[in-house]
């Protein structure tokens, strides 16, 4: 098991039985968007704490502003949560909108005490009471108001009779707080919206920092692990714990958010995205988000790996994106099959070839897993190969096809280029190349060297193919630092369609989500817009490793 500080403190907990021995962890989303590569960061903790100390993880929606949440969000979430590999404790996930009612009544049992006040100050009123940093604010002059009349006005906001801002429920803590959290936080707010669990029942709605240390303690949660900017909120959950009647004592413990190089990880940010389509959806494969980075090809096991390798700390750090592409190469090396696939054809024909004539290559799936089996790839007089792969006149560094050179076909023959068809703009239109017949399989037997192999796919054979290659959606290293408009940052080279690819005939008709290595090219998965006709490929990373893991 890994450690860190969290699961530092858990052991200490463990051992002094501070929580009576149990851990119960939750991952608490707001349904307001869809999960990202920092939510995983979240659940790898969340989840992998429970499962390190034999405890519990519930998966719980933090749903209390139906302005913002949709069910949409919601389904996203499940299967996201699911396909990562996790399980919550419950059959069912949970909701803190089951436990309106329940909330309401400790913000009754609150009023009770003397500790919530309904307020009637404006929104701008109320900020002017609040202070600053620097100063401290006054007190409310319903501040004082009874408690039979808050609980009077406290009703009468949940049965409707006031318009959304008119009023709100805030506890009665210390306006003078050098905590600004802590100067008489709202409770609950008015909002005459439409629930997407709910529907109209309610119009009263509790803000996140009462509902989530309550909902926390409800369901007995021993450590509620959140990202730092809740720090400052801690004294206010505590103070609720504290204060209301709850069944067990959470403690709230922050760790530093996930940060990476070139990404933007803000839900409002990816959601402007989305909206003013600057990406074709959440799942959109250059999004950091679960389900564009499954689109994209990458797989459950390289981002548990991804969030392992990054761990868990206390300071906010940012981690180089090229540490997320490591992880998923790495995967993808060991569990994704061999293919051949030329992305920008240059059509050789072998002269000595006979016309009408074609043999099945046998080739294995995958260099170093015998149990992935072989497969026939096509070989015939007309082949395409890789446009880049030729030059007319090689600098002395390309080692690749040039006339008069021989090269190798890779699990098939040794070709020699004897010249370059030219059309009347002047342009290579093919290659005319013979083949050494006694080379089948790659190697010459007079054991003669070439000094490039080639992949290649056979002309009669190949299915044509649209390739997507992306490449990071921001151009700087931090989009959106300072005043910097993020958009203005985006990466105008982050996808390039190549539509007329030709891909070898065991690339047809493979499921969407389906993983393959295209020799020397990179790793792809085929993406959901591929028909039988036309598959559609993603390239979720290049083969080359720009990047070097701490050893
Ligand atoms: P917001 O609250 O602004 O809508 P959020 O990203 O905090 O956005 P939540 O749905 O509240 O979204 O997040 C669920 C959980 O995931 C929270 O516990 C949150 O702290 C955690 N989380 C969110 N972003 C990151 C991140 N970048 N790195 C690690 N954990 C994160
Ligand atoms: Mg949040």
């Amino acid at each position: 098991m890994s450690s860190d500080f969290i699961r530092e403190i858990v052991t200490a907990d463990n051992a002094s039985g501070k929580h009576g021995g149990r851990v119960a962890t939750r991952f608490p989303p707001e349904p307001n968007g869809y999960l990202h590569i920092g939510h995983a960061k979240a659940m790898c903790l969340n989840f992998g704490v429970a499962r390190d100390f034999s405890g519990t993880c519930n998966l719980r929606f933090d749903d209390t502003n139906p302005v913002k949440e949709d069910v949409e969000y919601v389904e996203s979430i499940l299967e996201d949560v699911t396909w990562l590999g996790f399980k919550w404790d419950h059959d069912a996930p949970l909701y803190a909108s089951d436990y309106f009612e329940w909330l309401y009544e400790r913000a009754v049992e609150l009023i009770g005490k003397g500790l919530a006040y309904v307020d009637s100050l404006t929104a701008d009123e109320m900020r002017e009471y609040r202070g600053t940093l620097t100063a401290p604010g006054k007190n409310s002059p319903y501040r004082d108001r009874s408690v039979d009349e808050n609980l009077d006005l406290f009703r009468r906001m949940r049965a409707g009779e006031f318009p959304d801002g008119a009023q709100v429920l805030r506890a009665k803590i210390d306006m003078a707080s050098p905590n600004i959290n802590m100067r008489d936080p709202v409770l609950y707010r008015i909002r005459h919206a439409h629930h997407h669990r709910t529907g109209d029942a309610w119009c009263i709605y509790p803000m996140y920092d009462y509902a989530h240390p309550l909902s926390d303690a409800l369901e007995k949660i021993t450590h509620s692990l959140c990202t730092l900017e809740y720090e400052a909120h801690r004294p206010l959950y505590d103070w609720l714990i504290a204060h209301a009647t709850v069944p067990a004592s959470p403690q709230q413990i922050e760790f530093a958010r996930l940060n990476l190089t070139y990404t933007v990880m803000s839900k409002r940010k990816l959601l402007q995205l989305v909206n003013e389509k600057h990406v074709s959806g959440w799942d959109d494969p250059r999004m950091p988000t679960i389900s564009g980075l499954r689109r994209r090809g990458f797989t459950p096991e390289a981002i548990r790996r991804f969030c392992d390798e990054i761990g868990v700390a206390k300071r906010e750090n940012v981690i180089d994106v090229g540490l997320l592409e490591f992880c998923v190469r790495e995967d993808l090396n060991k569990r994704a099959p061999r293919a051949m696939a030329v992305l920008r054809p240059l059509k050789i024909v072998l002269e000595n070839y006979p016309e009408g004539q074609s043999e099945a290559m046998e080739v294995v799936n995958h260099p170093d897993d015998p149990s992935a089996g072989t497969r026939k790839v096509p070989f015939s007089r007309e082949i395409y190969i890789e446009r880049d792969d030729f030059l007319e006149d090689p600098p002395k560094k390309f080692f690749r096809l040039a006339p008069g050179r021989e090269v190798r076909l890779r699990n098939a023959y040794l070709v020699t280029c004897r010249e370059a068809v030219k059309n009347a703009a002047g342009e290579i239109t093919e290659l005319r190349c013979t083949y050494d017949p006694a080379t089948r399989g790659g190697d010459a037997p007079d054991g003669r060297k070439v000094k490039a192999t080639l992949h290649w796919v056979s002309a009669a054979h190949a299915v044509d193919a649209e390739v997507r290659l992306y490449d990071r959606l921001f151009s700087v290293e931090n989009p959106g630092a300072g005043d910097a408009d993020f958009l203005a940052q985006m990466n105008p080279h982050s996808l390039e369609r190549v539509a007329g690819a030709k891909v070898e005939p065991s690339l047809a008709a493979r499921p969407a989500g389906d993983r393959v290595q295209f020799e020397r090219l990179g790793y792809f998965a085929v993406d959901k817009d591929s028909t039988a006709a036309r598959p559609v490929f993603n390239r979720t990373v290049t083969l080359k490793d720009s990047y070097q893991v701490r050893g």
